[in-house]
């Protein structure tokens, strides 16, 4: 498997993972050394400047960057989303974000700003409001919560809607409209809000779009509201609950690693002997890898097919894919969480000290039930794929 990030470079990022979420700090060293690496184009295919890794070999990158600093690998899963749609697109035939590529591979920082209060619609919806310019393009006002690398985007890839009926490009009705605005062309304000229990690092902040302009060739789709098989919804679903599973999977993965040297290392009054030797203790250690190993062959088999998929369309699930996808999110997120529960249990008090790696780990997995899918979407989702859609 290539890695783009060296052993020691990622030790540097766990040391510094800790003075972030201390200091509640973005991870801007992380990210300039991230960029120097090359890291922003990992899965940029190489004839647009890129590594070319494949979404499975991504998804391995960011497991071993978010087992060393998860709030920077969450943050910067943000940005390989977006390369991961463009790649779906052109691997597809599809051009429309061929820019992105390129922009991506010359160091261009991508955001997500999809999230709003109060939208469980998520991408089948907005809030916010999609202004015509009246040349192709569009402005944007209203709020975007939660928006991950907010010091440092350069694009940000924003949904909106546009009720102006008739009007927009394709007339008929109100449009999703789904662009990319850039840190340059200003137009948004970014508050300073993000006060959390985890995800430190990711300064989430919240976004307020104030005529944001998306020029035209900065709209690449008008799509009426509610759920859609269009390819770009597709990619965004299927990179993004693919590559959000991966972070998670790493945190657990390092809770592994920490619970079996803290079990080592501790001994009991009792036996006199380490905690590896107590029975009870093995079977958790047990639990928590046998959990891993299926989380991994999840990942695996799903991207592999994600991959394998465009050249070969038997592979191809169609409206499967938001099952599969949503379901692999919640089932790794879970896992996660109860990877990292059993870790700190075998692991002891010293855990609950704000300063214990192991700490961190729990109060950022927690984040992963917050993203999309929800537990409860994605239970409808499997739900309406056998039944039907609810009446
Ligand atoms: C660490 C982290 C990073 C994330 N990064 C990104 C990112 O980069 N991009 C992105 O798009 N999303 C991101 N998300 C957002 C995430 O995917 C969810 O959208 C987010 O957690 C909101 O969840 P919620 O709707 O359950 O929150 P809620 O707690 O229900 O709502 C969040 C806020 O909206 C307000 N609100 C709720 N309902 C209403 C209403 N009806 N009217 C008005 N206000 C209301 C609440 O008061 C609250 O302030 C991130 C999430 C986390 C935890």
């Amino acid at each position: 498997m290539t890695h783009l990030l060296s052993d020691e470079l990622l030790g540097t990022f766990r040391e510094r993972a800790a003075d972030y979420d201390r200091d509640n700090a973005f991870f801007a060293e992380d990210l300039a050394d991230l960029q120097a690496a090359g890291y922003l184009g990992t899965m940029v295919p190489t004839a647009f400047g890129g590594a070319g890794l494949s979404l499975r070999e991504t998804a391995r990158e960011q497991a071993r960057l978010s087992a060393h600093a998860p709030a920077t690998a969450l943050a910067v899963n943000m940005h390989h989303v977006w390369v991961g749609v463009g790649r779906y697109l052109h691997e597809r035939g599809d051009s429309s974000l061929d820019w992105l590529l390129a922009e991506a591979a010359a160091g261009e920082v991508f955001g997500f700003g999809y999230s709003e209060p109060g939208n469980d619609l998520v991408l089948l919806g907005s809030r916010t409001e999609a202004r015509p310019d009246g040349a192709g393009g569009y402005t944007f006002h209203g709020r975007k919560i939660f928006t991950s690398n907010s010091p440092a985007w350069t694009r940000l890839g924003v949904l909106g809607l546009d009720s102006s009926n008739g009007t927009g490009r394709r007339g008929g009705g109100p449009r999703l409209v789904h662009a990319f605005v850039t840190r340059d062309g200003g137009g948004f304000e970014i508050l300073d809000d993000w006060d959390t229990i985890g995800m430190r690092a990711s300064q989430s902040r919240t976004t307020r779009l104030d005529g944001a302009h998306a020029p035209a060739d900065r709209v690449l789709r008008l799509l009426p509201p509610g759920p859609s098989l269009d390819p770009y919804v597709l990619g965004i679903f299927t990179s993004f609950e693919v590559l959000l599973a991966s972070v998670y999977a790493g945190i657990a993965d390092r809770a592994l690693e920490l619970a079996v040297e803290a079990v080592g290392r501790r001994t009991s009054m009792k036996t006199g002997k380490p905690y590896s030797q107590d029975p009870d203790v093995r079977r958790r250690i047990a639990d928590m890898a046998l959990t891993q190993d299926s989380v991994w062959l999840q990942i695996d088999g799903i991207t592999r097919d994600l991959d394998a998929s465009a050249s070969d369309s038997t592979l191809d699930r169609g409206a499967g894919w938001f099952r599969a996808a949503a379901g692999l999110k919640v089932r790794v997120t879970e896992a996660a969480r109860d990877v990292v529960d059993q870790a700190v249990r075998v692991s002891g008090g010293s855990t609950y000290f704000s300063s214990s790696e192991l700490g961190r780990l729990y109060r950022d997995v927690l984040a992963g039930i917050f993203h999309p899918s929800s537990d409860d979407s994605a239970h409808a989702t499997a739900a309406q794929s056998l039944l039907g859609p609810l009446e």
